[in-house]
């Protein structure tokens, strides 16, 4: 059993192995652990398991499916401090939904849900912070941004006064060897577009903004972090395996 993801372990434990293996990816890296933010991927978990993250110290919460958050967030209401963001494809029906919970969307695909989410943003008076995730692998499963097409996608979402983009999400290809070295130039490539973005479609701040970089989850985070992930997406490390996973 890989001590790592031990089950028998306490949550408190798994989740101090998780902070100290991103610690150590960050020094790797020359860079400060806290520049690493840790969400929670919460998805297929019920609310009373989240409850336990929260009771030892976890406060983003990662969601893919709104029907599911929706009734997650409600049963979650007397939680203080807790940001939900949404991690998974928006289908156009849910938008407005999506716009009254999440904090964040990391899942912005097309240009066409950007303008769906501007429009609802707009109605609500709402500035609503967005990443652009992009199908680095060219996985034919995979929504996503080309990267190819992302400097024109950002161009035009930049113009959309209700959204704030703050960087890029990518989910890496699954490694067929098992090794995470096998996806590091994907979390390069997106660090290099994000690099990209920052001289071609600056936003505002120092170093042209898009500073959000989310990229890794339970296989492959630590790669994700020496690769400049800001941020890191980790389900099963925390809870142990997925119900129905
Ligand atoms: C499920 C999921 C994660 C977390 O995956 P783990 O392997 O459990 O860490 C991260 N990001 C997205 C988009 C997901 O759907």
């Amino acid at each position: 059993m890989d001590p790592k993801m031990d089950p028998a372990a306490s949550l408190g434990e798994r989740i101090g192995v998780v902070r100290a293996r991103i610690a150590a990816a960050a020094a790797r890296a020359g860079r400060a652990p806290d520049e690493v933010t840790l969400v929670a991927v919460t998805k297929l978990m019920p609310a009373e398991r989240v409850r336990e993250v929260y009771a030892a110290g976890l406060r983003i919460f990662g969601e893919n499916r709104v029907q599911e958050a929706e009734e997650k967030i409600a049963a979650l209401a007397d939680l203080s401090g807790v940001r939900w963001e949404l991690i998974g494809h928006l289908q156009t029906n849910k938008v407005a939904t999506a716009v009254g919970l999440f904090a964040r969307v990391q899942s912005v695909d097309s240009v066409r849900l950007a303008e769906k989410l501007e429009k609802k943003a707009a109605e609500r008076g709402q500035a609503l912070p967005v990443l652009l995730e992009v199908n680095v692998g060219g996985e034919a499963s995979k929504l996503g941004l080309a990267p190819a097409e992302t400097l024109d996608a950002a161009r035009a979402i930049v113009r959309l006064e209700h959204l704030r983009p703050e960087g890029l999400m990518t989910v890496a290809p699954i490694s067929q060897s098992g090794d995470a070295e096998e996806v590091r130039p994907i979390f390069r490539q997106l660090r290099e577009l994000r690099d990209l973005l920052r001289q071609g479609v600056p936003l505002a701040g120092e170093q042209g903004g898009w500073d959000t970089l989310s990229m890794g989850m339970t296989d492959d985070f630590e790669v994700a972090i020496e690769e400049g992930a800001t941020l890191v997406r980790v389900g099963r490390a925390i809870f142990g395996s997925r119900p129905g996973a």
